[in-house]
């Protein structure tokens, strides 16, 4: 049996909030990409925490990771985490119904000439998606639910449907954004890997990129010696120049393959060797935790061990 798609009104702020991503012109549409990681990230520390009190909460999918998947057949850039995912509720409320107070904020901030690149701190990442993408498309299973999708192409409303079709993602969340046409550099390799390291450098799970391999073949001998009989009865001179060019083509055969490359492969700053970090390495990890344009003052990094055993970086930046 089919599933029902009901459709729901976006609340009025977060409506306007989407006009004015979609409609004004931003040159730092970029930023997306680490507000979907970003929230990919606060889902993963989400399962992982409840599992430290029940470990069958993993059970659906024990691995905790974050995969992007840029798609030139269709256009599409894809993130897939395997974080708490959304209960059909949580796709309502978190994604369209219930407006958070920094929506009203991060407008008025906009307004005030703020860049659109604040987005994250207002609590409103994930509509960034529309800087980039004219659809979306997200897929979520938490543990208390079915699997159900959410759509939406702006104006006004998305729908959300139960999944009975597509692939089941054991427990997380996909988000597919459909890109606009002139948004497509978000498919090239370079492009994401430079993003993922230039916004994402701290994210401590696996991000991986599914990218795509050309291997050059040639082909076997038998299939060769097939085409020289097949030329046998034409003209001499034919034979020779058709024989040049399948000896050219012979070398040309390229077998195109995918595989996951880990893009992040840095272990966090606070698993690795103190002696091997560098003060250029705590201060970009500073900064990236705090949003602060200065260095810190004095940094001290230890490990405990004994009943309970950790490792931390302080940071002291007396202000
Ligand atoms: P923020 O992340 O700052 O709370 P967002 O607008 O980015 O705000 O996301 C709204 C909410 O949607 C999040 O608080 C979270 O509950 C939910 N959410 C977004 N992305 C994901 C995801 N990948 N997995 C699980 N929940 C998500």
């Amino acid at each position: 049996m089919a599933s029902e798609t009901e459709t729901f009104a976006f609340q009025a702020e977060i409506n306007q909030l989407l006009s004015l991503i979609i409609n004004t012109f931003y040159s730092n549409k970029e930023i997306f990409l680490r507000e979907l990681i970003s929230n990919a990230s606060d889902a993963l520390d989400k399962i992982r925490f409840e599992s430290l009190t029940d470990k069958s909460k993993l059970d659906a999918q024990p691995e905790l990771f974050i995969h992007i998947i840029p798609d030139k057949a269709t256009n599409t850039l894809t993130l897939i985490d395997s974080g708490i995912g959304m209960t059909k509720s949580d796709l309502v409320n978190n994604l369209g119904t219930i407006a958070r107070s920094g929506t009203k904020d991060f407008m008025e901030a906009l307004a005030a000439g703020a860049d659109v690149s604040m987005i994250g701190q207002f609590g409103v990442g994930f509509y960034s998606a529309y800087l980039v993408a004219e659809r979306v498309v997200v897929t979520s299973k938490h543990n208390d639910d079915e699997q159900y999708v959410w759509e939406s192409q702006a104006g006004g409303s998305f729908t959300v449907t139960r999944d009975t079709t597509g692939e089941p993602l054991g427990r997380g969340t996909k988000i597919t954004l459909y890109l606009k046409d002139d948004q497509l550099e978000y498919l090239e390799e370079r492009r994401l890997k430079d993003l993922v390291k230039k916004h994402s450098e701290f994210i401590s799970y696996p991000i991986s990129l599914w990218t795509e391999k050309t291997t050059e073949k040639e082909i076997s001998d038998d299939e060769d010696e097939d085409e020289k009989k097949d030329t046998e009865e034409g003209k001499v001179e034919e034979i020779d120049e058709e024989k040049e060019e399948k000896e050219k083509k012979k070398k040309k055969i390229k077998e195109v393959s995918h595989e996951w490359n880990l893009i992040n492969k840095q272990k966090p700053i606070w698993m690795r060797k103190p002696e091997e970090i560098t003060k250029d390495e705590y201060a970009a990890f500073y900064k990236s935790l705090t949003n602060d344009w200065e260095e810190h003052l004095a940094v001290k990094h230890f490990s405990v061990e004994g009943q309970l055993e950790f490792k931390a970086v302080l940071f002291d930046t007396r202000k």
